[in-house]
């Protein structure tokens, strides 16, 4: 494999594509050597397939608006790779969403849910349809619209959407109703991240932040290092930073920041059962604002227009969007002794970041590993739905744990370098691609 080759036929073919480009070269560029120890993979062309989707629906998404407005949206659903199993992946409502940006998140998912230990392809959807300062009525109406035209691409053998950025609970809930209504199918196992009296799992809302603790956990047992009194600065305040500070909080560490677009919230006293409970608020109330946080709690201070990253902590976790992380972020955390990032968002960091933290020595984990324990529990939904059963949430967590202890291993078979530190970027993302590179071969050329 010539990945300069690849990078500027794939440039040329789908040009201006930025996120896409920037995952696909992060991958190739990790599995280069290993690729080219497998003369099989190069026959049969496995670069050249994975790296491009199987299909994109694409379509027109009509609602109308409180004001009796007539609003058109765009809805796309990347069906990105079934070697492993049937697409499966979330649903992205943001106002960037494009082409570009579902694909990076469907090449990523892939390869996150072969690590998952468990038989899922990788998919991705959603809409350039902004939440922001939407009704509840409004979310409902756009919810039904964009079902009305996905329902008959998915389905519980053929790909199962979740949430992801924009899309909760909440949303599901009124895409699941309106899958049923229309498909008449009542499977519970068409959508994951249900609610708990309709198919949801325990464990679900709050398992991508618990899974990236675990691993974190993991990661720093293998470098004699604790989350014990560490601090942590957290960006984002949705779903994914929510059980992320849930967590840590729960095993001994300090989360001492939590940002938003607006600035950044000092936390310095740590969290408390109050403040977390009031960050799934701030989330449902669709400002996408942090900054009543500090308004809420007086030991908390509101920095207008600061990211996280300029607040002194020891583990850094991107909890929020694609390249978030920037390198003169990466830098600042340096500068004020960081030694831990793990990406919870999805290509969190920027290369530049990544190139930094890694120059550095400190330790860094990408999102693919890190936040696998969000679609890994999907898995597990899926598997309860399909046994037509419910699990009680000990249970869940027991697979959850189970499932990021052995991403952290397969992390560090494949990353382990010859002087004895681990690449986690190169683990993942070797790991992910043999898996599904292998199940690819063993099914000819399709
Ligand atoms: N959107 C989440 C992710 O990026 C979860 C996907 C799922 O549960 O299917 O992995």
């Amino acid at each position: 494999m010539n990945v300069s080759k690849i990078m500027a036929d794939l440039e040329r073919k789908h040009p201006g594509e930025s996120e896409y480009l920037q995952a696909v070269r992060e991958v190739l560029e990790s599995i280069e050597e290993v690729y080219n120890q497998h003369p099989e993979f190069e026959k049969a062309k496995i670069v050249e397939r994975i790296v491009e989707p199987d299909r994109i629906f694409t379509f027109r998404v009509t609602w109308v608006d409180d004001q009796g407005e007539v609003q058109t949206n765009l809805g796309y659903r990347v069906q990105f790779n079934s070697a492993i199993g049937p697409y499966k992946g979330g649903i992205r409502f943001h106002k960037a969403v494009n082409p570009s940006m579902l694909k990076f998140l469907g090449f990523e998912q892939t390869f996150k849910n072969a690590l998952t230990t468990l038989p899922m392809g990788g998919g991705k959807g959603g809409s350039d349809f902004d939440p922001v300062g939407k009704s509840p009525a409004e979310i409902m109406r756009f919810c039904q619209a964009f079902m009305t035209e996905l329902w008959q691409n998915i389905g519980v053998d053929t790909d199962i959407p979740a949430g992801d950025v924009g899309c909760g609970g909440r949303e599901i809930g009124f895409l699941n109703g309106m899958y049923q209504k229309l498909a008449r199918k009542y499977h519970t196992g068409v959508l994951t991240g249900k609610g708990m009296t309709w198919g949801g799992s325990i464990l679900r809302p709050e398992a991508t932040g618990f899974g990236a603790l675990y691993f974190t956990e993991h990661m720093l047992k293998k470098a004699n290092k604790s989350l014990r009194g560490a601090r942590i600065a957290i960006s984002g305040f949705g779903n994914v930073a929510w059980g992320a500070a849930t967590k840590a909080t729960e095993l001994g560490a300090k989360v001492i920041a939590l940002s938003g677009p607006d600035g950044v919230c000092l936390n310095p006293e740590g969290m408390t059962p109050e403040k977390l409970a009031f960050m799934l608020e701030l989330r449902a109330s669709n400002k996408n604002v942090v900054a009543p946080f500090a308004e809420k709690f007086p030991d908390a201070t509101f920095i207008p227009g600061k990211k996280a990253w300029s607040v002194p902590c020891d583990i850094a976790l991107p909890c929020a969007f694609q390249n978030e992380l920037n390198g003169d972020d990466a830098a600042e955390l340096l500068k004020n002794g960081t030694w831990c990032v793990a990406e919870v968002s999805n290509m969190g960091c920027t290369p530049e970041a990544i190139h930094a933290f890694q120059q550095a020595g400190i330790l860094f984990a990408p999102g693919k590993a890190v936040n696998a324990g969000g679609v890994a529990t999907s898995g597990l939904e899926m598997t309860q739905n399909c046994m037509h059963l419910s699990w009680a949430g000990a249970e869940v967590d027991e697979k959850l744990h189970f499932i990021m202890q052995s991403i952290h291993e397969a992390c560090v078979k494949y990353g382990q370098q010859p002087d004895g530190h681990i690449d986690y970027v190169k683990g993942a993302n070797i790991a992910g691609f043999m898996k599904v590179a292998e199940a690819m071969l063993e099914q000819g050329i399709i």
